[in-house]
């Protein structure tokens, strides 16, 4: 049995679990990393005991790779799947802002790694937002568009917007929370746990269309629940060279440092979420 009636529930959980955190981490000084919440939220997630939502287990490679935050499908094996390739990013309460909206791997805009991404592997690009507000009323109100009329500031703690907002926002140098939600674009995170809403909201998704199945190794590992050994020859060929001795958050290699020496590496998700609005059945 679940505690949550249906995702939209356990999202919203999510959404209020989020601006909880971030805002006793705040307080009380022990400040919650996006890491750290993306996490949790996977925990709550698998806590949840809802039976159609799954993470999809697997070992990461060895080498040293961009990563995207998430990956999530979600439909159904009878009506086809969408397809969302999700980078999560936390505000920084004092300022409102998201510091690292135009944070740079390699040399490389997140973003554009992101959409590169996308377009490649025919996912819709996302940006996952964290929230939490000092003062809520009197900011909150012109921004909620919610499919319903109940405004729970909680219900800010998890937000997702198109790519291209991000994109917008770093065209005018706005990193504000102000700036995300003012466009309509921006949308609660329950949204996606309604089929409905993801449809309602489809024009706003670059590269939206409907997968007629899920790819084989994820569908493997739902079937066996069985952790993915080498899953990333099933990602998107996106190599490209990057130079050793830049800036990025990835461990340096102290034993390649020369200066101009490049490398390949590719980018993949970290983490696989399905969310089946079908039944539970990844056999046919
Ligand atoms: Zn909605």
């Amino acid at each position: 049995m679940s505690r949550f009636v249906n995702l939209v529930d356990l999202f919203q959980h999510l959404s209020k679990n989020t601006w909880e955190r971030i805002g006793d981490g705040y307080e009380l000084s022990i400040s919650q990393s996006e890491e750290t919440l993306t996490d949790n939220n996977l925990l709550e997630i698998k806590r949840s005991g809802l039976k159609n939502i799954h993470i999809v287990k697997f070992n990461k490679p060895k080498e040293a790779l961009y990563g995207i935050d998430w990956e999530w499908w979600i439909g159904s094996q009878r009506n086809g799947w969408i397809k969302f390739a999700v980078q999560a990013k936390k505000i920084y309460v004092p300022s409102k802002s998201y510091n690292t909206l135009d944070h740079k791997v390699k040399g490389r805009l997140q973003l554009d790694i992101l959409d590169e991404y996308a377009r490649k592997s025919q996912a819709v690009p996302l940006y996952c937002f964290y929230n939490y507000l000092l003062d809520t009323e009197p900011i909150l109100k012109p921004f909620w568009r919610d499919c319903t009329d109940l405004f729970t500031p909680t219900e800010f703690g998890c937000t997702v917007t198109p790519s291209s907002i991000v994109r917008q926002a770093l065209i005018v140098k706005q990193k504000k929370f102000e700036f995300i939600h003012q466009q309509r674009q921006t949308i609660p995170l329950y949204c996606l746990g309604n089929l409905g809403c993801i449809f309602k909201f489809r024009n706003n998704f670059d590269n939206f269309m409907i997968h007629g199945n899920l790819p084989s190794h994820i569908k493997y590992s739902l079937q066996t629940d069985v952790p993915l050994r080498e899953i990333e020859h099933e990602f998107p060929k996106m190599h490209f060279e990057i130079r050793n001795d830049s800036d990025d958050e990835l461990p340096k290699r102290r034993n390649n440092v020369n200066n101009g020496e490049f490398s390949k590496v590719s980018v993949m998700p970290k983490r696989i979420l399905v969310i089946n609005f079908g039944e539970n059945d990844y056999y046919d």
